[in-house]
């Protein structure tokens, strides 16, 4: 009998948690006795993780906004993810928005500015990338495959065919004659990783109960290995679950002792992906907006997923950031029309990511985009508009969605990002937007706190020492 792969892929990331205005991560008390959720989390898992070597035998993505903290905050841990980068790092949309619930110009800067910052952070581009909540559509895939991309992960319930066998890659057809690739994860391995934390208080007798009985069904008639991949959040090991990266160490280098029990070989996922040029991948279809962390679609973060014992606040508050974010854009080419500079916005924004990212600084990017001789004025003005699109972009963090109410530090989050982008704009325009959304936010209350969407918005601003919208 061949022997059986094993794979493993941890999705690292952490919202935005810095106040838009300041740069500056307030205190979170819930997160005793560290500073704030980054940190905890970084000393419970990242950091572990890295100083026993876990980061080099997985594959993992690292999201941007949680990488820029890393690099700023604990750069050694940061250094061990750069270094253990190739043949290893996916990267994943820059602000972890829903993609299939986006604009297709949203879409496409959120996955080039993940691509780069992947690039710039380790120095190559990336074969792979991790979808956010692995929210999947077609027109998303495609637009993986314009940048180069070769292959993405999903859950076994994303694909249209629900006999599909997991223990081999797929491609799936994206039009034009062009596929993409994708790993299914083997769900019963990846849910008990996540939530059976009995399963993993001994990696010998998960490898032997639980790993081997997943890769002993019979082998394909073609020869292909069967390989079985363990996809979950990173922060599980040793966060979510204590002591986990211990299980992962163990699991993935045995002592020489318990080797010998081990009837599969481990290795990365980027082995798995590289398609053999005489035996291309299954084929395989993918349902249509669909993630890994809701059953009903996407509706977790756009409307009354059941999940939610009353998710009535989630639709309308995408709405009116909808909303907002097109009275931005709007605003914004009015602005840069009536000055008389001729440029390609959006193209504009996608290369921002350059000053985002620390690569570039905002002059001399100003400069590249509009050309020497233009006034000092439209160089600010551009600079001021591209800032209101990053922090327009950040509002639509999937974790302001994700759990129950609206009244958790997560929604005000992208409440606070979307006052940032509103307020560069109207006094740079001399627009009321903020007013409108305001009244928009009014629209849904917190099923827990009864508060209205715009006295979140309010005491969001409070909560940091900026006034409420007039
Ligand atoms: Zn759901």
């Amino acid at each position: 009998m061949t022997r059986g792969r094993v794979a493993v892929h941890a999705h690292f990331y952490q919202p935005l948690r810095a106040d838009p205005f300041s740069g500056v991560i307030p205190a979170d008390p819930t997160a005793t006795p560290y500073h704030d959720w980054n940190a905890r989390i970084d000393a419970e898992s990242y950091k572990p993780n890295a100083a026993r070597g876990n980061l080099e035998r997985i594959s993992w993505d690292l999201g941007p906004t949680l990488a820029g903290w890393l690099a700023a905050e604990d750069p050694s841990t940061h250094l061990r993810f750069v270094e253990a980068a190739p043949g290893r790092a996916m990267a994943q949309p820059y602000h972890h928005s829903i993609l299939p619930l986006a604009s297709a110009a949203d879409r496409r800067t959120e996955i080039r500015w993940g691509i780069r910052d992947s690039e710039l952070r380790f120095g190559f581009r990336p074969n792979g990338v991790w979808l956010p909540e692995t929210a999947v559509d077609l027109p998303t895939l495609a637009l993986l495959a314009e940048e180069g991309i070769a292959y993405t992960i999903l859950a076994p319930w994303q694909a249209a065919d629900a006999q599909i066998d997991t223990r081999r890659p797929y491609r799936v057809s994206i039009g034009s004659g062009q596929a993409i690739s994708v790993a299914f994860y083997d769900a019963a391995l990846s849910s008990a990783v996540s939530f059976e934390p009995t399963a993993t208080d001994d990696a010998d007798r998960f490898a032997l109960e639980r790993i081997a009985p997943r890769l002993a069904r019979p082998p394909f008639p073609d020869g292909t290995t069967p390989t079985a991949l363990i996809a979950t959040d990173g922060e599980l090991y040793g966060h979510h679950h204590v002591f986990r990266e211990l299980f992962l160490e163990h699991l993935l280098v045995p002592t020489p002792a318990d080797a010998q029990a081990r009837t599969y070989d481990t290795v990365l996922l980027s082995e798995v992906m590289v398609e053999p040029a005489d035996q291309p991948f299954a084929v395989a279809r993918i349902l249509e907006r669909t993630s890994w962390s809701c059953h009903h679609g996407v509706a977790r973060w756009s409307a009354e997923c059941p999940d939610a014992t009353d998710g009535r606040w989630k639709g309308p508050l995408r709405a009116a950031l909808d909303r907002l974010a097109a009275g931005i854009d709007a605003v914004s080419l009015g602005l840069l029309k009536a000055s008389g500079v001729g440029l390609d916005f959006w193209a504009a924004r996608d290369a921002y990511i350059e000053v985002v990212s620390g690569a570039e600084d905002r002059n001399s990017f100003a400069r590249r985009q509009l050309g020497a001789r233009v006034a000092k004025n439209d160089e600010r003005q551009l600079i001021e508009l591209l800032e209101a699109q990053r922090w327009r972009l950040a509002m639509f963090a999937s974790d302001g969605w994700y759990w129950e109410d609206p009244a958790r530090q997560e929604t005000a989050q992208n409440l606070l990002a979307a006052a940032r982008a509103v307020r560069i704009v109207d006094s740079l325009a001399g627009t009321r937007l903020e007013e409108s959304l305001a009244a928009d936010l009014a629209l849904f209350s917190s099923p827990s706190r009864g508060l209205d969407g715009a006295v979140l918005y309010r005491m969001a601003l409070e909560s940091i020492g900026q006034p409420g919208p007039e």
